[in-house]
């Protein structure tokens, strides 16, 4: 008998109707002779409404206790999933993250695992039941207090039981069918991809498609654990994200054909820019910036530092972060600003982020001037520029963000000419 994981994201299991749809999908797996392991999100937008009313008591909540209450929006789903199937005639049982065995490190908020210890979970399967396993938490190690793995966490929690249980698949079902070359609520003739190497999805998810969770799509190529992304609202055959089969990307009728150059591209609205004016020009400066910053506990991602003003001897570093950690990363540097005598400090939300990604790029010359071409025929200024060896990004303009998404999907030719990519649920956020 061969194991499954499932997932099922937040707008798959929003309502009483929908429970009931993928208790029928669940048990329509295990009939078909599979042992199932089910990975469940809150319902709906419950953990943003739980953040909202959280920071309406208490505007910086404490994150042992945040992430206490956040856990509670899953333990909600996976409980009624479990009461579903159970009215199909199957046994089913719900399981904390910490019951199913999911030991992390004590960063709340975006925790890491560090171990998976599935044995009550194993013990029901042996028994003949569907185990029911609440995303996005797990218990700490050293503390013993609950956390959670960061916003879309369950996707990883999904991958890392799968792998800790040795299943064969980990299938994440969402509310599109599968990974699209961009994302279908802005794109609407975004392209299927059939199939995407742990590479690539890697990049796109980094770039914000947050189809997938970064660390799950780590978490996979790690383990070499294939992902089925599909859609819980139809039957479509979705994208499988793999070892990539050198040169090769295998279409839906089985044959090769050649790799494609781009994957997709990608956006992401939920970074800030700071720019550190007027740095003095001496060695050290820029060491002594990201120490504070990083000693704040904030990972950054893009960094500028431009040429210093002959005139002034001064030059201004510009980089982005996650908006979360926007005020905190201000707070790291003002305490250094006396000893790095630098001018002040501007902080902007309002940007987005671009990215084009394919493993082709490698070889394929022209594609970075193609790519701010398709943005300079559509008007759209860039604020900085940062490539990897698969990806280039820009930072524009938040409201810039769909127009380039759009311009350059249509520059790279990736528009499905009768294309009409369905979104079946889900309010986006
Ligand atoms: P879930 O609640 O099922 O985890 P998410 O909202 O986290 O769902 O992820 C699914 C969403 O990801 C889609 O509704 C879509 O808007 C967005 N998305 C962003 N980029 C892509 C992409 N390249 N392909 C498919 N979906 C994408
Ligand atoms: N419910 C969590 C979130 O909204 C985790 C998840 O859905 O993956 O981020
Ligand atoms: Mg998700």
């Amino acid at each position: 008998m061969s194991l499954v994981v499932q997932k099922y994201g937040g707008s798959s299991v929003a309502d009483a109707e929908s429970i009931k749809q993928v208790a029928q999908r669940i048990v329509a797996t295990r009939r078909a002779g599979h042992e199932v392991v089910v990975v469940v999100s809150a319902m709906g937008d419950t953990t943003d409404e739980l953040i909202e009313l959280a920071e309406k008591v208490a505007p910086l909540p404490p994150g042992r206790e945040l992430d206490m209450l956040l856990t509670a929006g899953e333990r909600i789903s996976m409980a009624l999933v479990a009461m579903a199937i159970a009215n199909l005639g199957h046994e089913a049982r719900s399981f904390t993250g910490s019951q199913a065995g999911v030991i992390t490190d004590s960063a709340h908020g975006r925790a890491r695992i560090i171990d998976v210890t599935p044995g009550r979970i194993r013990g029901a399967l042996d028994a003949g039941a569907i185990a029911i396993v609440a995303g996005f938490q797990g218990v700490s190690q050293s503390t013993k207090d609950i956390t959670t793995l960061g916003r879309g966490g369950s996707d990883t929690t999904a991958v890392a039981l799968a792998a800790a249980l040795g299943a064969q698949v980990c299938e994440i079902y969402t509310d599109v069918d599968g990974v699209f070359t961009a994302d279908p609520r802005i794109v609407p003739t975004a392209r299927r991809i059939p199939r995407i190497s742990y590479e690539e999805m890697l990049e796109m998810a980094a770039s914000g498609a947050k189809v997938l969770h970064l660390r799950c799509v780590e978490y996979a190529r790690r383990y070499g654990m294939p992902i089925h992304v599909r859609s819980s609202f139809s039957q479509a055959e979705g994208t499988w994200v793999t070892e990539n089969q050198p040169g090769t990307t295998e279409t839906e009728g089985g044959q090769d054909m050649e790799q494609a150059i781009i994957s997709g591209v990608a956006h992401d609205r939920s970074e800030a820019k700071v720019t550190v004016v007027g740095v003095p020009d001496k060695v050290g400066e820029a060491a002594r910036i990201f120490t504070a910053v990083s000693g704040a506990e904030i990972n950054i991602d893009m960094i500028v530092q431009n040429v210093s003003a002959a005139a002034t001897g001064r030059t201004d570093i510009s980089f982005t972060l996650p908006k979360s950690d926007g005020q905190a990363a201000l707070k790291a540097l003002e305490r250094i600003q006396p000893e790095v005598g630098f001018e002040s400090l501007r902080y902007d939300d309002r940007i987005g982020k671009v990215s084009l990604v394919g493993a082709g790029m490698r070889s394929n010359p022209g594609v970075s001037a193609k790519f701010f071409a398709a943005l300079a025929d559509a008007g759209v200024n860039i604020e900085m520029i940062s490539t990897s060896e698969i990806r280039i990004s820009v930072v524009v303009d938040q409201d810039d963000v769909d127009t380039a998404v759009a311009s350059v999907h249509r520059a790279f030719e990736l528009d499905d000419p009768d294309g009409a990519a369905v979104v079946y649920a889900g309010t986006g956020r």
